[in-house]
């Protein structure tokens, strides 16, 4: 396969602090010899682990970005052993963008792996965190929120992985990130995940899911600074105490798609219960209104499994095929 056409301006090697850019050549009508300039910050000190840190894998979910731009100016190299790689804003198009997709060819970070050094410029970031970037990492985490279209109860997540002892770990520092809630993923669409990248190459992975609505408030960002705080202490990287709640975590578990709850009708949602609510098989979930007349009965949604609302669709207004709920499993610690 080719190389890729993107060339770091700092030196994954070298000891020390590097604030710098992932360069991305990228022609266009504003700039005929430009460059998507992707932020990185390499802080490094002799040998050990590695972590690889994203936020901004899609470009509305700000918790990771916000928390990531804070700890590449706040990690220094004499608290580190081993090495930490910080990428704010991955999919820095569409953060710039605000949007969960870029806006230069509508490229979906998380739909895009393994990526191609020659395809679209998500899939040339995609390749160059592929084979570039996770090889060098033991350790790496992906702060997703709903963004603008999703919200969920905060939680850090893993998945069930062919090597229990990998699949252990990776709990295990989902557990340690000190969100309320951990949950086991049931994903819709595995192949091109950016997780199944990083888990297919070893690594203990933990991704995240910490409300959304596009936005962010205290309390998540709150999360998030904790949850890196915690992950650098668990990849042995730099010293000193968790940072958890008093309460251990809810242990949640997604079986299989039927937590997914998707619409077969378009128009006006209205969900009947709220986030974190305990839901029943057969409980009325949410309805349906038409939009186009009165005198319509609304479609109703009824629960297909006992759960907890883990997920649910942000905006009000819905379409045909919209995932408006998502239900996770209680497990017994
Ligand atoms: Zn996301």
């Amino acid at each position: 396969m080719q190389a890729t056409t993107i060339t770091p301006t700092v030196d994954f090697e070298r000891d020390g602090k590097q604030h710098g850019f992932l360069k991305l050549p990228y022609s266009s009508d504003q700039s005929a010899w430009g460059c998507i300039m992707i932020p990185v910050t390499v802080v490094k000190n002799g040998e050990g682990p590695t972590a690889l840190l994203t936020g901004g894998n899609h470009g509305d979910e700000y918790e990771g970005i916000t928390a990531l731009f804070k700890l590449a100016n706040r990690l220094e190299p004499e608290q580190v052993r081993g090495r930490v790689i910080i990428v704010p804003a991955m999919n820095y198009p569409a953060v710039r963008n605000g949007s969960r997709t870029s806006p230069i060819d509508k490229g979906n970070m998380n739909r895009s792996f393994p990526g191609n050094p020659a395809g679209s410029m998500t899939e040339r970031i995609a390749d160059y965190f592929n084979r570039y970037l996770v090889p060098m990492c033991d350790y790496a985490m992906d702060i997703h929120s709903g963004g603008k279209t999703l919200d969920f109860i905060p939680f850090s997540a893993a998945h069930r992985l062919p090597d229990p002892a990998q699949e252990a770990a990776c709990i295990e520092g989902a557990k340690l990130f000190g969100a309320p809630n951990v949950v086991v993923m049931f994903e819709l669409d595995t192949a091109s995940l950016y997780d199944t990248a990083v888990e297919s190459q070893g690594k203990v992975f933990v991704t995240t899911e910490l409300c959304g609505g596009g936005t962010s408030s205290p309390e998540t960002i709150a999360l998030a600074d904790q949850g890196v705080h915690n992950f650098l202490i668990f990849a042995g990287i730099t010293r000193g105490d968790y940072r958890l709640p008093d309460t251990p975590p809810r242990l949640l578990d997604m079986p299989d798609g039927s937590c997914y709850m998707m619409s077969e009708h378009q128009g006006l949602l209205e969900l009947c219960v709220s986030l974190g609510d305990r839901v029943s098989s057969g409980d009325l979930v949410a309805r349906i209104h038409s939009l186009e007349r009165t005198g319509q009965p609304p479609a109703e949604y009824r629960a297909k499994r006992d759960g907890i609302l883990a997920g649910r669709r942000h905006p009000a207004l819905i379409d045909i095929g919209d995932t408006f709920a998502v239900l996770a499993v209680e497990v017994d610690a």
